[in-house]
C-alpha cells in the first residue's frame, strides 16, 4: 500500500483508511458496465507523464501542495491529478484549465487541505505507484488505485480490515496472487469511503452500502483499482487514456 510511504501535504487530516467489496474489468480504456445507471468518466496516466508546464494552470493553493512533497514522484502524482481534473473540467465547461476553480476547502477546519471539488460536478482523484487516475460523473463517485506491495502483510491487515468472507477467500491465495486479492478487496473499500465519505466513522469490516455500486477496473497486474459510485444502479463507465488531455 501506498500509504506509508507518499508524505501528505501538512495539516492534512488523519487519512480516512478504512479499507471495502464486486467487479468488472476490460483493458485500461473503454466502456465498462451494464447501460441504465449515471455516466461516470475515468481518466488515468501514468506517472511519468509530468511535465513541469503543467504547474502554469496550478492555483495558489496547488502550488503550495505541490511544493510541500519531499520527492518528486509524489509532486508529480499530485500534479498530475490536478492537472486531470483541470483539463477534464475544463473540457466539459468550455474553460481554460487555469480557470476552472476547484474548492479543497476542508470540512472540519476550513483549511485548504481537504478533497478536490468543483462545482456542477462530482470528483475522486488516486494515485499509488505507477498511475494517476480521476473519476468525473454527477453523483458521488470514489476511485481507488493501489500498486500490489508483494511484502504487505495480507494476513495480519485483512483482519482488520476486510469482511470474514473476504478473509476466507484470501486463505485460498498465496504469494503475490494473495497480494494482488488483497489489494482488490482493499480498493473496493477504499474507493467506497471516498464515494460516501464516511471515513473512519465508517466500519472498517462493513460490506458495501446499499445503494453503493463497486466494480474493479483493470490497470495491468502491478496494480489495482476499483470504482464506487452512489447510485441504485451501476454505471456505465468509460475509461480513457489521459494522455490525449496532456499534449
Ligand atoms: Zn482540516
Amino acid at each position: 500500500m501506498d500509504r506509508r510511504g507518499p508524505p501528505r501535504p501538512p495539516n492534512r487530516h488523519p487519512q480516512l483508511d478504512p479499507r471495502p467489496g464486486m467487479t468488472t474489468s476490460r483493458g485500461m480504456t473503454g466502456a465498462v458496465g451494464r447501460a441504465g445507471g449515471p455516466d461516470v468518466e475515468v481518466w488515468w496516466v501514468g506517472v511519468g507523464a509530468a511535465r513541469d508546464e503543467f504547474v502554469r494552470d496550478l492555483n495558489e493553493v496547488e502550488r503550495g501542495r505541490l511544493a510541500a512533497y519531499l520527492r518528486e514522484v509524489d509532486q508529480a502524482r499530485f500534479l498530475l491529478g490536478v492537472t486531470l481534473v483541470r483539463r477534464v473540467l475544463a473540457q466539459r465547461f468550455s474553460l481554460p484549465a487555469a480557470k476552472v476553480a476547484l474548492d479543497r476547502t476542508c470540512p472540519d477546519c476550513g483549511q485548504p487541505h481537504g478533497k478536490v471539488r468543483a462545482t456542477g460536478v462530482e470528483l475522486s482523484v488516486t494515485h499509488s505507484g505507477e498511475l494517476v487516475g480521476i473519476a468525473v460523473a454527477d453523483r458521488p463517485v470514489g476511485l481507488d488505485v493501489e500498486k500490489v506491495d508483494p511484502r504487505v502483510e495480507v494476513d495480519a491487515v485483512a483482519r482488520i480490515a476486510l469482511t470474514d468472507a473476504q478473509v476466507r477467500e484470501l486463505t485460498g491465495y498465496d504469494g503475490i496472487a494473495k497480494a494482488r486479492a488483497f489489494t482488490t478487496y482493499w480498493t473496493r473499500k477504499e474507493a467506497v469511503v471516498k464515494a460516501t465519505g464516511e471515513g473512519l466513522r465508517g466500519d472498517l469490516r462493513a460490506a458495501v452500502p446499499d445503494g453503493v455500486q463497486v466494480q474493479d477496473l483493470d490497470v495491468g497486474v502491478d496494480h489495482r483499482a476499483a470504482l464506487a459510485v452512489v447510485d441504485a444502479n451501476a454505471p456505465v463507465v468509460k475509461v480513457h487514456d489521459g494522455l490525449q488531455l496532456l499534449d
